[in-house]
Parts: structure tokens; C-alpha cells; sequence
């Protein structure tokens, strides 16, 4: 029986030492390279990289093993890295393959249940419990926001409200209907929802029981987690994952939003630096790289997420030693590359958001103008106005501020609420329309 008087929902685990995760972590990675090693691809790879299961006798032996990629998921697309046959599999998850083949994630019973209890465990340490009532506003299909939080939140026994994706009318009559007490959402759609709420006289705090968001899924700044705090009324929980991991429930912030806690039990966590792959010293930005330690189906080897990150610290006043994370900056694939110099859009939100005159929705554009790179960024206000100098001042203000930021002076557009498109899933923040030059 679960205690719910209990700060944990696993309290063994969660509260483990750091030489309590590092042992289990141990004696989980042998068992994970023995069952990779069923299958030819990592068998293949092992070879390859001159080395044997026995090669792993402590925890820093990792570095051994190679890497993996989402290049290695796409060339064995769609079963060709699982390591149980497809008749011990109860579902399967895939991305969108916008480029090149999807990848496929297969999962037999026992990883649906282990990532239904992490997900249950992240929920439960930001204070929710079996009297909540839980709405998720992710997509429920392939993307794995929609299963993963629906599964999790049952799991830790929350009356849910499966209401997927978009329909914010119909999102706003459930929360009062039914009382919802959190919300699962992407930061952009959460603004989105508060904009309707605003149109329809629903105010947050007054006519909801909303207590909890759990945010995530794409990248967002401080600043941002903070505006929806205030539009809201309630705390907003960063949330990370991605399915080649199960999907949600990968790191989660604890009450004292000081970073994402990973799960050491589930996986380890490495920061490498991308270009030369040696680990980075901790608070330096790095690559994180994720080995499963649980999976049974599709076990993943230093997976590279692209994703990057540092480490902030092993121990939290939560009582959670489990390895604490920095937000993430975006992918390697997100960042900008404009006359040289590296741009994360990240950098330029943060400054955005200091600015109560403007909305939440943005957009840079990159183009080529008498041959040079420039930066364009529109960015709507948050309320209707025609105090043209007052939007002068802002752009200049904007131009200056990003500047200092990213070293580069854009080109800056106030425009009106509403003008800029909303994607359907996660924000589409950057558009590249610069001339490559051979
Ligand atoms: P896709 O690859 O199609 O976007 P996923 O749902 O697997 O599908 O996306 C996982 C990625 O989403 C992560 O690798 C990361 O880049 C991003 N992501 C997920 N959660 C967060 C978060 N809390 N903060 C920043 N980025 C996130
Ligand atoms: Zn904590």
C-alpha cells in the first residue's frame, strides 16, 4: 500500500545514497549489456569497439561502451535493435520521420509498467495524490505525452481526464467540470489556454482547482516557467523526456524547481562534450547521453539525445540524491548558427519575456539581404495599442538587449496579438530562410 502521507512515491528508491544508486546502477548496466548482447546489431557494435560484457566491472566502464544514435535507430528501422522477439512486444511508438525513416520504439509489458511508475513518481513528488484530478492536453497516439502521462497518472490513482490535444473550450469546460486539479500541457499550449480563459471570463484562480502544471516536451526559459506561474496561478513543474527513453518521466522537477531530477535507477546519465565525446566536468554544458537500465525490448546504450544540458548537483533538500540537471538549452539541431556565431532561441525568449508589454508567442526568421545573414524577430503584444512611440521604444529596447545576449543586433517586429501563426503540437520558434551559398 502506498502511504500518502509519504513525500515518495518509491520510497526506497528515490531515497537511496549516491553509493546505493551507483551499486544498483552497477549491477543493472551488467545485466543491460548481457541482454543488448542477444541482439547482432550490438553484438556487431561490440566487436567493432574490441570489447566484451566482461569488460564492464564498474560504473565508469560505461565510457567502454559506444554510443548509439537515432542515425542506428533509423538504419534498423523498424525492429531491427529489439532484444526480445516482437511476441514478448505490446506496443510499439514511432516519431514523425520528417526526415528519413521514422524511428520505433517497442515496449513489452514490464517497460510499460516501470514507465507507467516513473511517471507516477515525478507526479507524486510535485504533491499530487489519489484525490487529484489529473487532465492531460497532449496528443494521445505516437507521441508518447499522451500514453506515458495517461498510464502514470492511473498508476499513482488519479481520477484522469483524457482530453488530448487543442479544443481549449472544450479543455476549459472539463477543468471546471470535473475539478481538474492539474494539467499536463506544453508550455506554448498553456499559454494558448490562458488566452481563452482570458476571452471567456474564466479566471484561473477564482473558477478552477488548478494546483499543479506539469510543463515540458519543448524547450522553454525560466522567464517563460515563470509568466505561466503568474497567468495561472499555480506552480509549473518542468517535465522532460523523449520516447527513445519510454518518453515522459525521464527528469522532473521536485518542489524546489532547482533542476530536473534523473531517474539513476532507470538510467545513467553522462554529459559529454559533442565534438570530442570525453565527459564534461559538472556545471559545464555538455551533451547528455542516457543508457537504459530496465528496458527489456529496446535496451539503448549511450544514447546520444542531442539535447543539451549540466549537471547542478547529487544531492536536493527533497532527500532525492538522484542526479540533478540544468533546463534544457534545445538540441544540438536546434541551435543557430548566424554569421558565425552560436544561437540558441532560448537566449532570445528570456529577454523577450522580461518585457510585461509583450505576449508569449514569437518567432525568428533568418534571411539573406544584399548578401549578409540577419536576424528577424517578431514578437507579439499583450494587449492591443496605438501608442506607436511606445512600440518604437520596445523594438530598439529589444534589439539592444538581444544584442548584448547573442552578440548580434536583429532586426525587431512588434506585431498584434494573434498575428503570428500557433503551431498544433510544439512551438515552431525559428524559421530559416537564409540563401546557402556553395
Ligand atoms: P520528437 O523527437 O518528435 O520531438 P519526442 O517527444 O521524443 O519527439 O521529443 C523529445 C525531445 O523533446 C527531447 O529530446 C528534447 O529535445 C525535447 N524536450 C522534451 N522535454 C523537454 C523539456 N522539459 N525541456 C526542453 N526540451 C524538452
Ligand atoms: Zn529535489
Amino acid at each position: 500500500m502506498i502511504n500518502v502521507n509519504s513525500p515518495y512515491f518509491n520510497p526506497e528508491r528515490e531515497t537511496m545514497s549516491r553509493q546505493q544508486i551507483e551499486a544498483l546502477q552497477l549491477e543493472r548496466l551488467k545485466q543491460a549489456v548481457r541482454h543488448c548482447l542477444t541482439n547482432d546489431f550490438y553484438q556487431k557494435k561490440f566487436e567493432e569497439a574490441g570489447i566484451t560484457a566482461d569488460d564492464i566491472q564498474s560504473l565508469a566502464d560505461v565510457r567502454k561502451l559506444p554510443f548509439t544514435t537515432k542515425q542506428d535507430l533509423r538504419e534498423s528501422y523498424p525492429f531491427g535493435m529489439a532484444c526480445v522477439p516482437l511476441r514478448d512486444c505490446v506496443r510499439l511508438h514511432s516519431s514523425s520521420g520528417t526526415t528519413g525513416n521514422p524511428t520505433v520504439i517497442l515496449h513489452t509489458q514490464k517497460d510499460l509498467d516501470e514507465w507507467a511508475n516513473q511517471v507516477a513518481r515525478n507526479l507524486w513528488m510535485v504533491g499530487l495524490r489519489p484525490d487529484d484530478v489529473f487532465q492531460n492536453s497532449s496528443g494521445y497516439g505516437m507521441f508518447t505525452g499522451g500514453l506515458g502521462f495517461q498510464y502514470g497518472a492511473e498508476r499513482l490513482g488519479m481520477l484522469t481526464v483524457p482530453a488530448a490535444a487543442g479544443n481549449s473550450l472544450r479543455q476549459i469546460k472539463f477543468i471546471k467540470d470535473f475539478g481538474t486539479t492539474a494539467i499536463h500541457a506544453i508550455p506554448s499550449y498553456v499559454t494558448r489556454l490562458y488566452e481563452v480563459m482570458k476571452e471567456q471570463g474564466v479566471d484561473p484562480r477564482r473558477d478552477t482547482k488548478l494546483k499543479v502544471l506539469a510543463i515540458g516536451a519543448e524547450p522553454h526559459s525560466e522567464e517563460q516557467r515563470q509568466r505561466i506561474e503568474e497567468m495561472m496561478g499555480v506552480k509549473a513543474y518542468n517535465s522532460f523526456g523523449m520516447s527513445e527513453m519510454c518518453g515522459p518521466g525521464v527528469g522532473f522537477e521536485c518542489k524546489e524547481q532547482n533542476g530536473l531530477h534523473f531517474w539513476e535507477d532507470y538510467y545513467i546519465v553522462e554529459i559529454v562534450d559533442p565534438e570530442t565525446l570525453e565527459p564534461v566536468p559538472d556545471g559545464e554544458i555538455g551533451e547528455l547521453v542516457l543508457t537504459t537500465l530496465c528496458r527489456e525490448a529496446m535496451p539503448l546504450l549511450r544514447y546520444r539525445t542531442r539535447d543539451l544540458t549540466r549537471v547542478l548537483g547529487r544531492s536536493c533538500p527533497c532527500g532525492r540524491n538522484h542526479i540533478r540537471l540544468d533546463r534544457m538549452r534545445g538540441r544540438s539541431d536546434d541551435m543557430i548558427v548566424l554569421r558565425g556565431v552560436n544561437i540558441f532561441p532560448i537566449q532570445v525568449e528570456k529577454i523577450l519575456m522580461q518585457f510585461p508589454e509583450l505576449g508569449n508567442n514569437y518567432l525568428i526568421t533568418l534571411v539573406t539581404e544584399d548578401n549578409n545573414d540577419q536576424m528577424i524577430i517578431e514578437v507579439e503584444l499583450a494587449e492591443p495599442t496605438d501608442n506607436y512611440s511606445l512600440i518604437e521604444n520596445l523594438a530598439k529596447e529589444i534589439r539592444h538587449r538581444v544584442g548584448d545576449e547573442i552578440l548580434l543586433k536583429p532586426r525587431v517586429r512588434i506585431v498584434a496579438k494573434g498575428t503570428l501563426p500557433v503551431s498544433e503540437g510544439k512551438a515552431v520558434r525559428v524559421v530559416d530562410k537564409r540563401k546557402v551559398y556553395q
